[in-house]
């Protein structure tokens, strides 16, 4: 029986939000504040409406460290899900600090003015979450996240050592639109258009974004292409996985999507850096995505199928020399919409996240610092996550990937 307070009332947050209120047993009083309190108020009456819980609304901005304080006072959660922006990441931790309120998230910080995002800020809090006593789990989502988890239930079920690991992310879903991003624009944009870089003998590598690209079949989709990119997992990772020789990332894009990614950059549409316009400083990718479609649109007409998974390579268990294992989901986006009205990238995103918050408020994953999904026991994560709509498999691959 926990009181829990979610900042964001993005897709994440209403599906993390819908899936505590389906779990009364452990979530008993649910908190919901966001900068848009309309945003709250939708997400409480759909909850209410689905699953006939009331929940708290608020509006705040999470950027201020004092009124957040103020707020986490007020309402005395034992733990703060931070499913904002990953620009809130510290500031949030802060007001945690200053409550003395536990932690989760599912993004790392990433500062506003660079599109570099790196574990260093959110580790540097260790000490202090440790002399509090208190927890800060990071990277509850999918990728990161689940995909971090799949990679040490491996390890502890099937290799002894993992050589080579690719976690694979594919978006099958078609919402109709010509372009639209399936997660906060701002954030997808600065992402993708990152340089790629990935894990090997020891340091990263870094190419030109969407410089590598691979043909391959996924199950429940089809034949897509993907691309080697850059993702935080791959940091903490290559940190707990120090046996790994390499380490890639490879997301799906469809050519529409790469077109018309590749003319805004060409256009300067992606730049994060201020420009004037009549008088007005703008930021280019601030100002696309005010007139891109909201994401949140988009689940009511996006069809098909998500795969992610983790293709891993390594010394059996068993002593049977070396074996590849292919762990992975795959979730539909029209049944993830039935059920919280939102479509499968935010399902997959906001269901961990409440999983990740349910293993810490039930003790299954307790410890002192700043935590990652690497560090506790994938066993009751990966139960849990099966049972609550996100149900995973494990087969074994003939061989290794051959690229
Ligand atoms: P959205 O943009 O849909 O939602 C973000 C929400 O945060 C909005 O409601 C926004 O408010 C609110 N917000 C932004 N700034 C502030 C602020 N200063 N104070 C309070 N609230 C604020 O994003 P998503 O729901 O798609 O994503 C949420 C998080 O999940 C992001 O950090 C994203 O990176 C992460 N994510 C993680 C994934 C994973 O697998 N690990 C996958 C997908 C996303 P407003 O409506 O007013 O703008």
């Amino acid at each position: 029986m926990s009181k829990v307070l979610v900042i964001g009332a993005g897709g994440v947050g209403s599906v993390a939000v819908h899936k505590m209120a389906m779990n009364p047993d452990i979530f008993s009083d649910i908190h919901l504040a966001s900068r848009t309190v309309s945003k709250c108020e939708a997400i409480a009456e759909s909850v209410k409406s689905r699953t006939g819980v009331t929940i708290g609304t608020y509006a705040i901005d999470a950027d201020d460290v004092e009124a957040t304080s103020a707020l986490i006072r007020q309402i005395g959660p034992e733990l703060v899900v931070n499913l904002a922006l990953p620009y809130q990441d510290l500031a949030i931790m802060d007001a945690c600090l200053a409550t003395g309120v536990n932690y989760m998230d599912t993004a790392n910080y990433e500062p506003k003015d660079v599109a570099k995002f790196e574990y260093h800020w959110q580790w540097a809090y260790q000490e202090r979450f440790k002399e509090a006593g208190l927890t800060a789990l990071l990277g509850s989502g999918f990728d990161p996240g689940v995909t971090s988890v799949f990679a040490m239930w491996l390890k502890k079920h099937r290799l002894k050592t993992i050589r080579l690991l690719d976690i694979l992310d594919c978006n099958g879903g078609d919402h109709g639109q010509a372009f639209a991003t399936n997660f906060n624009p701002e954030i997808n944009i600065r992402e993708v258009t990152a340089p790629a870089r990935h894990w090997e003998n020891g340091q990263f590598v870094e190419t030109p974004a969407m410089a590598h690209k691979q043909a391959f079949d996924f199950e429940a989709v089809g034949p897509k292409n993907m691309y080697m990119m850059y993702h935080e997992e791959l940091e903490s990772l290559a940190k707990f996985l120090p046996e790994m020789e390499r380490g890639r990332f490879w997301m799906t894009f469809g050519d529409e999507y790469i077109k018309h990614l590749t003319v805004l950059q060409n256009v300067g549409m992606t730049r994060i850096d201020p420009v004037l316009y009549n008088g007005v400083e703008i930021i280019p990718l601030q100002f696309l995505k005010a007139v891109l479609p909201e994401p949140s649109s988009l689940g009511a007409t996006t069809k098909g199928k998500t795969n992610i998974g983790d293709i891993a390579t390594g010394e059996a268990l068993d002593g049977s020399g070396e074996k590849t294992f292919y762990i992975k989901n795959i979730c539909d986006h029209e049944e993830a919409f039935e059920e919280t009205g939102n479509q499968a990238v935010s399902y997959t995103t906001g269901v961990p996240a409440m999983v990740g918050a349910a293993m810490l408020l039930t003790g299954k994953w307790a410890g002192e610092g700043v935590f990652n999904m690497e560090q506790f026991d994938p066993d009751p994560f990966l139960a849990m996550l099966g049972e609550q709509g996100l149900p995973w498999s494990v087969e074994e691959l003939a061989e290794p990937l051959p690229f």
